[in-house]
């Protein structure tokens, strides 16, 4: 057989180039047909050298994976040598961890009620982060379960507010469509930059996007990131250390989850629909510096037996208290020919809200669920809650 490696490596720069001239160009479909014209190389390649074929047949998968990003091109270098681990790729992989880092400024006073949530979550913290004998285990990982708009996501952001803690956001589902095939790499570089800025809370929404169960339908990139999760997690269980990285999961559908990813989330908090104290706590909360005249009691009752969650009683305050600014400033949308300096320096009119205000608020919007529903999370919560 004649030696065609000159030839195909000059074809395999030629795609590599062409492939970074479509990324640069924002087109990503292109880019597509270069790096999988680049693995069809390779792999001619590994059979044209039979001894590099390992290392050809690695960079063939190296381009199937390669991630279609704008303005993330893989090296042709770090591809021909075989080296997909090189600095360069694995300090994209960890700029793109960098980029799930969000600040948190939610503080555990901002998240209305949910006493017993919040306390079960405060005493999470406090045992991982005191001093104390090895055998007393901090939990690593924490599962939130519970309906829509219920404040999980509210809860592991004041974990992280009040820690002053590193917060990294996954959206599973979003990471594995957006970077499929380097989902799983990222989220290992997540938990690589966690440890370097720990404290560090890994939240995870909506993990039942990632960790449905995997023997249906789950997509190879999902099945991949959810062993890399496992994986991490127990590296991180059988490691002796004194950081703090706690993983916290979020679904609104715990029914969906494994068994391998649920004994690897031992705690599991139900976050319920509201209650009536709860659900007056949040109406205030939305309402803070606005009066009221009207019994707040009696509207919470109401609330709770419409089954709103938090997220609709924000909705609910937000209504109302638009119902009540346009009583009080009719005709405001004449004024929007004044120019912006000369509105800043005029007053809206308000007056206290009332009950019409709320009702007609009420009217218009409907809860995430309806009563069958709610017994399964309770169901859910008697037999794997924790
Ligand atoms: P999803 O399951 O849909 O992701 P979630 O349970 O994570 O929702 P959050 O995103 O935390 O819910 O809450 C949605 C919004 O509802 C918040 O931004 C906040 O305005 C309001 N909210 C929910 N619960 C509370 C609460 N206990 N106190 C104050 N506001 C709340």
């Amino acid at each position: 057989m004649p030696d065609m490696t000159d030839a195909l490596i000059t074809q395999l720069k030629k795609a590599q180039s062409k492939y970074k001239e479509a990324l640069e160009n924002g087109n990503q479909e292109m880019a597509h047909l270069h790096s999988e014209e680049s693995a069809r190389i390779c792999v001619a390649l590994a059979k044209n050298s039979p001894k590099e074929k390992e290392k050809y047949l690695k960079l063939a998968s190296n381009w199937k994976n390669a991630v279609i990003v704008k303005g993330k091109t893989p090296s042709f270098h770090s591809h021909i040598e075989g080296n997909s681990e090189s600095s360069e790729s694995n300090n994209g992989f960890k700029s793109q961890a960098e980029n799930l880092i969000s600040s948190s400024l939610v503080r555990w006073d901002d998240i209305g009620g949910l006493e017993e949530t919040k306390r079960l979550l405060m005493e999470t913290i406090v045992v991982a982060g005191l001093q104390k004998p090895e055998s007393i285990k901090p939990w690593k990982g924490v599962l939130l379960f519970g309906p829509p708009g219920t404040g999980k996501t509210m809860l592991a952001s004041a974990c992280a507010g009040s820690l002053d803690a590193t917060m990294f956001n996954v959206q599973g589902d979003k990471i594995t469509s957006k970077y499929f095939g380097e989902s799983s790499k990222i989220l290992s570089s997540v938990y690589d930059v966690a440890k370097e800025k720990a404290p560090s809370i890994v939240f995870m929404d909506e993990i039942d996007g990632v960790a449905a169960n995997r023997n249906t339908d789950a997509s190879e990139a999902s099945k991949r990131m959810l062993s890399t999760l496992l994986t991490t997690m127990d590296g991180f269980a059988s490691k002796k250390n004194n950081i703090l990285i706690l993983t916290l999961a979020a679904t609104n559908a715990p029914w969906d989850l494994d068994d391998a990813i649920l004994s690897r989330f031992p705690r599991r908090i139900y976050v319920p629909l509201p209650d009536k104290q709860t659900t007056h706590a949040i109406l205030k909360l939305h309402t803070k510096d606005i009066g009221m005249d009207c019994d707040l009691e009696k509207i919470a009752a109401e609330c709770v037996k419409k089954c709103y969650s938090g997220r609709d009683l924000s909705t609910i305050s937000q209504k109302a208290i638009h119902t009540m600014v346009n009583d009080k400033n009719p005709n405001l949308h004449e004024l929007a020919r004044l120019p912006f300096e000369e509105l800043k320096k005029r007053k809206l009119n308000t007056r206290p809200l009332i009950l019409a205000d709320f009702n007609e608020a009420m009217n218009t919007t409907n809860p995430p669920v309806n009563s069958i529903t709610l017994s399964k999370y309770e169901q859910w919560n008697k037999e794997f809650g924790a």
